[in-house]
This record gives C-alpha cells, sequence and structure tokens, in this order.
C-alpha cells in the first residue's frame, strides 16, 4: 500500500485527507492518506518516522514550511523561490521538495477565466501563503502591491518580487485609492476566520474586480460578503486548497488527479 500524510502542528482540522483519500479510492490506488501532527521540536525524528515507514509523500504545513528545508535532498525551483515547500515525496530514499501552493491558487484563477498579465492584484497580508502567491502571480507578470499590519515584512516581500525581476511595491494595511484601481484583490490574514470584521471598508472598490479570501472556513467572511455586496465578483480558499491538493497528487504519481471527485470531497 502506498502511503501519504499531512504533517504539522495542528493537523486536526486539515481537509487534505478527506480529499486525498476520495481521490485514491475513485481511481482505485491501493493508498492512505494520514494526518500526522509534528511540532517542529520534532521535525527530524518526525521526518525519520515517515522514512522508517516507507511514506510515499506528505504534505507541510504550518509551521514546518521553512524549516523542513535543510532536511530535503532536492528542493524545486518553484519552491526555492517562495523560500518554503508543501510538498514532499520519497523516492529511494531521497527527499524531494516542491510547493504547490502558488500554482494552486494560479490555478484556481485561470480556471474561472482569470488573465493576470499586467493586472493589478493586491495582497493584503505578507505571510507565507502570501508569499507563495505573490512569488507565482508576479511570474505571470502581475503588478503587486502588497499591503500588510507589519509593513517592513510587505517590504521584504516586494523587495524579493522585484529580486525575482517581478513588479511589487508595498504599504501598511489599510484602504486608499489602489481600490478604485485593483482587479484582483487577495485576502490572506486570517482575519474573519472567527467572523470577525475586516479593519477597513472596501468602500470605491471597482466593481470590475474580483475578491478573493484564502479563508474557506467559514465559506464567507464579513470581508467576502461586503465584497458580494458591493457588487464584486468573488472567491473563498477552497479552490486553492483543492488546486495545491491536485498538484500535490500529480508531483507525486505523475498521473491525473480526479480533481472533480476532491473538490466534491471537501464540499461534504
Ligand atoms: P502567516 O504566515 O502566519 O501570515 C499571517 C499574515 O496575516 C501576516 O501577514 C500577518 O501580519 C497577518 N495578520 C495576522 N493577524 C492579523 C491581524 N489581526 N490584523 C492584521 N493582519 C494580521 O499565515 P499564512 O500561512 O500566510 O496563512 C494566512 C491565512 O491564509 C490563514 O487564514 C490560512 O488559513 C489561509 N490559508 C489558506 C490556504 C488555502 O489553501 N486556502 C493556504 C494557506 C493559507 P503581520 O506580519 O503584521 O503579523
Amino acid at each position: 500500500m502506498m502511503k501519504y500524510a499531512i504533517i504539522g502542528d495542528p493537523v486536526t482540522h486539515s481537509l487534505s485527507p478527506a480529499m486525498h483519500n476520495a481521490g485514491f479510492k475513485a481511481v482505485g490506488l491501493d493508498a492512505q492518506y494520514h494526518r500526522i501532527p509534528v511540532k517542529m521540536s520534532e521535525l527530524k525524528e518526525g521526518l525519520q518516522f515517515l522514512k522508517d515507514n516507507n511514506y510515499n509523500g506528505w504534505n507541510v504545513t504550518y509551521p514546518l514550511k521553512e524549516a523542513i528545508i535543510p532536511f530535503l535532498d532536492h528542493v524545486s525551483s518553484a519552491a526555492l523561490a517562495i523560500g518554503a515547500v508543501n510538498t514532499v515525496k520519497a523516492v529511494d530514499g531521497l527527499l524531494y521538495g516542491h510547493n504547490t501552493d502558488g500554482e494552486g491558487f494560479l490555478q484556481s484563477l485561470l480556471t474561472k477565466g482569470h488573465s493576470l498579465k499586467g493586472k493589478n492584484i493586491v495582497i493584503l497580508g505578507a505571510g507565507g501563503a502570501a508569499k507563495a502567491i505573490a512569488v507565482t502571480l508576479a511570474a505571470h507578470q502581475a503588478v503587486l502591491t502588497i499591503l500588510n499590519r507589519n509593513e517592513s515584512k510587505a517590504k521584504v516581500l516586494a523587495e524579493k518580487i522585484r529580486e525575482l525581476g517581478g513588479k511589487a511595491s508595498w504599504g501598511e494595511l489599510n484602504s486608499d485609492k489602489w481600490l478604485q484601481e485593483v482587479d484582483v484583490l487577495i485576502q490572506t490574514t486570517p482575519i474573519g476566520m472567527k467572523g470577525e470584521k475586516f479593519p477597513f471598508s472596501l468602500e470605491g472598490i471597482a466593481l470590475s474586480s474580483l475578491v478573493v479570501d484564502l479563508i474557506y472556513h467559514p465559506a464567507r467572511t464579513p470581508f467576502l460578503e461586503e465584497a458580494e455586496l458591493r457588487g464584486c465578483a468573488t472567491m473563498n480558499g477552497l479552490e486553492m486548497l483543492l488546486y495545491q491538493g491536485v498538484l500535490a497528487w500529480e508531483y507525486w504519481l505523475n498521473s491525473e488527479a480526479p480533481i472533480s471527485v476532491m473538490h466534491r470531497a471537501l464540499l461534504a
């Protein structure tokens, strides 16, 4: 039997096991996907456990995505550019790391028919998810504005994007004239997970803009509800979760993932 897992702390609420196990069952693959809690202080032992028990691959979540890199034998160029790994495969005792978060997000936009070249993209937040998205979208010629509570973190990320050849500016997390010019607004902070209101209103936002919140539980945060009320198209984080999983599957198995089955499992 093939074995896969998600490692991190916490992993109890992860939807990845439901998504991948439904996919394995649908294609008749003798494989199982488990939750394995691994704290930062236990990373080395956790990886040894996965190797000793012949796990074929695993997803990596908070807080291990950066810390795992020194333990890997190969890291993909995408993961190196982002500086974080969310997917690992074990082949002949060697560990290969990749990052499917940014590409997963990109895929969720492309499948809804959105293009990126020259588009004004505003990213709220500058944490791990924002980094993966920013690096990927900048590589597809989007023009980025990164706004963060801690402005210096937004600056570091914008400067990294520029070093990689992309276009990015930065600022504090507040509303400004960018609202009238934004094509895609991406909310990457945890604000709204407990139903909290966002710190500023979207009054004046371009009606043609797409507003995305990476949070998928609740399905509609107050931020997304406001965007909807103002007439914008909206999307929550479920599609990103789906496509990062689809791309991880394809990285592990070199075969096409059963996307609609995996999507249904997430919705259920
Ligand atoms: P992270 O690395 O901890 O970054 C959190 C970001 O949010 C930082 O920029 C932080 O700003 C900001 N922030 C946190 N609390 C804030 C507050 N009260 N007010 C203003 N800004 C605040 O987290 P992450 O891994 O990027 O995850 C962020 C969110 O994305 C989470 O809700 C997570 O569930 C979601 N996510 C979804 C997916 C998906 O597949 N849909 C994938 C990854 C993440 P400072 O720098 O100022 O602290």
